[in-house]
């Protein structure tokens, strides 16, 4: 199949771009390898869209699955293995699953990879995203990371009822104000500063996470120690021509961002290319 653009990422950067190719008219495909919005999806409170009073993520990704479909332009639950610039024909070619995908416009929206601590991976209560422990029910948490996806990961649990331990080398300097000061005030979180994770052993029905600290029992392990752009794309974004590829959001940053951002690249991706549209 043949499109005018194919968006690579269902996130606020790659519904915002699609959004306003289409309303010009372009032939749009997104490609989204979760849920729309799977990422904003992890967010306990977004409370810096000041178009939004504050809310959980879900519900933000929510309304942007909703707005997707009633848009009417075509997003597919499919993951682009990768892509690259065909300069004979002037166009890309994406590769799925199910056969290659081509555009004559690429717009690279698909956010940043978790950085994988594999040597902790002991079993399936370890995850890198929150949802991923939805089903398991958990009362004791840990959290490898020293961020405020870590902070954030905490609250989300603590309000749910569990005892949350944050295991960090030491908080970041940069994590926002508010977001620390909510979670050291927080009684079922505890911060060990100095004391990341050193091992993870699987036991019948839980862990054991060895640090400073000893080696403590806990139902599930969140990591969250920091985010890059895949590989395939940093070789995409060498290979293609620059007016042919748009690259937005956490994409284009290579450390987590803004939802106010991405939203922003989206449009003004969408813009440049409807704006460049007639040139060779
Ligand atoms: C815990 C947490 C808390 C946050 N809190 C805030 C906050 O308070 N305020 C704020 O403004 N921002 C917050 N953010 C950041 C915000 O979520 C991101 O900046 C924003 O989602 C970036 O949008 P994006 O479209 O660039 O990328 P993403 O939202 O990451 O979307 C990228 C999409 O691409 C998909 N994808 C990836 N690879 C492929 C592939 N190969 N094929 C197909 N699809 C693919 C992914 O599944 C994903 O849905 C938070 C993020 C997290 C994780």
């Amino acid at each position: 199949m043949r499109y005018d653009i194919i968006v690579l990422g269902g996130g606020p950067a790659g519904i915002t771009a699609a959004t306003q190719l289409s309303r010009s008219g372009l032939s749009v495909l997104v490609l989204e390898r979760q849920r729309v919005g799977y990422r904003l999806a992890q967010a306990r409170r977004l409370d810096n869209l000041p178009l939004l009073a504050p809310t959980s993520g879900g519900i933000v990704a929510a309304t942007l699955a909703e707005q997707a479909q009633r848009l009417g332009f075509e997003v597919r639950r499919l993951e682009a293995t990768g892509a690259r610039w065909q300069a004979m024909q002037r166009e890309f070619v994406v590769e799925t699953a199910q056969g290659p995908l081509l555009a004559r416009r690429l717009v690279l929206a698909v956010g940043l990879e978790p950085r994988r601590l594999p040597e902790l991976e002991v079993s399936e209560r370890v995850a890198y995203y929150p949802t991923e422990l939805d089903a398991l029910g958990v009362r004791q948490l840990a959290i490898a990371g020293s961020g405020e996806a870590a902070l954030d990961g905490a609250l989300l649990f603590a309000e749910r009822g569990a005892a949350v331990t944050v295991y960090a080398k030491a908080l970041s300097p940069t994590i926002v104000r508010a977001l620390r000061v909510e979670a050291e005030a927080h009684p079922a979180i505890e911060l060990c500063e100095g004391a990341p994770v050193q091992a993870v052993e699987a036991t019948a029905g839980g862990l054991r996470v060895r640090s400073q600290q000893g080696l403590r029992p806990h139902d599930a392990l969140l990591i969250a120690v920091g985010r890059a752009l895949a590989p395939r794309w940093e070789q995409l974004r060498l290979d293609a021509p620059r007016e042919r590829l748009y690259v937005c959001g956490d994409a284009a940053r290579g450390r987590l961002g803004q939802c106010a951002l991405a939203l922003g690249d989206g449009m003004s991706a969408a813009l440049s290319i409807v704006r460049d549209w007639g040139s060779p």
